[in-house]
């Protein structure tokens, strides 16, 4: 896949002392006083960097909390001024970017429902046209990483060049502990093919629950993504969206605490010792190769032997023995019954396939 981004590194419109991007606040933004009680208890915590707050919520069924809308704007300026926070909400309409824009919010998301939509990326992508305003593109609903990519590209393309992916997990049909699977290898992927796009994880989305947060998060910083974004309400029991995976700003602290920060490159002397060891490992990878083509060479030598006297290539009783007794050797080693298997079997194949060549070649 060609993905060609052109934003702007994270460290260029965030201080790099924020870093990992610590985002966190309500589901929604509820009451006036919600939004300043959650916001001044964040302020306290020094990885908190930015407030967020959904104003319009999409709900699954009409009836519910939809978000207290426009009137929510000034309680996040408030809370910009009074707590230096930046402030964040989500946008899903030209509509919701011209109030963002106007109001002096500092950052906005897209939502896991409109992702989906292409259409309505593209109308609010020119609706952000002009404006330099950092956009945080969330996953979309199903795993699908070309219409992840596709939005961010549509963003960018309005030119919005900084931009962030959040990785807010993925529905799934199978039974699963979280409310939407990580499916890590898509975010990974992300990250393989756009290196400089940073990618926050919305751990709260993922777990759907508190008690998998701290996991998730420590799985977040250790696979090098570069922020979180995680809910927090003043009284979580009482919230009116997402209440089972809201903590406390206090739990959050307690939880922010207890993450193991991994530095990706680490100093001279890790880096030195790192080097070495990885070089041995590409020596050792090298001998691997070196001694799989002798056994092939033997496997040809063989081939043409069996090709000479008539000979069936498999020889079933010769395999079992082999697999036997290198099964056993393998284990004593330490090496897992499921990777010797692997291997022999690998091996086996490739020298079956080989002899089967020898025999159908034309003397
Ligand atoms: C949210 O962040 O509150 C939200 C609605 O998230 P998502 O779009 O990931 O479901
Ligand atoms: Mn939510």
């Amino acid at each position: 896949m060609n993905v060609l981004l052109n934003t702007i590194p994270l460290e260029n419109w965030l201080s790099t002392s924020s870093l990992p991007l610590v985002i966190a606040g309500p589901c929604s933004a509820e009451s006036e006083e919600q939004v300043m009680q959650t916001a001044g208890e964040l302020a306290k915590i020094p990885m908190v960097r930015v407030f967020r707050a959904g104003l319009w919520k999409p709900r699954t069924r009409p009836g519910e909390f939809e978000g207290v809308g426009d009137k929510g704007l000034k309680w996040l300026v408030r809370v910009k001024q009074e707590t230096g926070l930046l402030v964040t909400t989500e946008v899903a309409s030209p509509f919701h970017v011209e109030k963002a824009l106007t109001s002096g919010i500092d950052m906005v998301w897209l939502g896991a429902r409109t992702v989906v939509n292409p259409f309505s990326v593209q109308e609010i992508g020119e609706a952000l046209k002009g404006s330099d305003i950092p956009v945080l593109v969330k996953n979309p609903l199903n795993p699908d990483l070309t219409t992840w990519m596709g939005a961010l590209e549509r963003i960018n393309r309005n030119g919005i060049r900084k931009l962030a992916a959040i990785h807010r997990g993925f529905s799934y049909y199978k039974h699963s502990p979280y409310r939407n699977d990580p499916m890590w290898e898509i975010p990974i992927e992300l990250k393989r093919l756009c290196p400089e796009l940073p990618v926050i994880v919305d751990p709260s989305h993922i777990c759907g629950n508190y008690d998998l947060l701290l996991p998730i998060s420590q799985r977040a910083i250790d696979l090098e993504m570069n922020g979180l974004m995680i809910e927090s309400h003043i009284r979580p029991q009482e919230a009116l969206t997402d209440r089972q995976q809201q903590i406390t700003p206090d739990r959050l602290a307690g939880l922010l605490g207890r993450l193991i920060l991994r530095n990706p490159v680490g100093n001279d002397e890790f880096q030195n010792q790192l080097e070495k060891l990885r070089s041995e490992i590409d020596k050792i990878d090298q001998q691997l190769i070196d001694i799989i083509t002798q056994r092939m060479a033997i496997v040809d030598q063989i081939g043409t032997y069996k090709k000479e006297n008539k000979i069936t290539i498999l020889q079933l009783k010769r395999w079992n023995q082999i697999f036997r007794e290198r099964l056993e050797s393998g284990l004593e080693h330490g090496l897992s019954r499921d990777f010797i298997m692997k291997l022999l079997e690998a091996v086996h194949e490739e020298s079956i396939q080989r002899q089967i060549n020898v025999m159908n070649k034309k003397d």
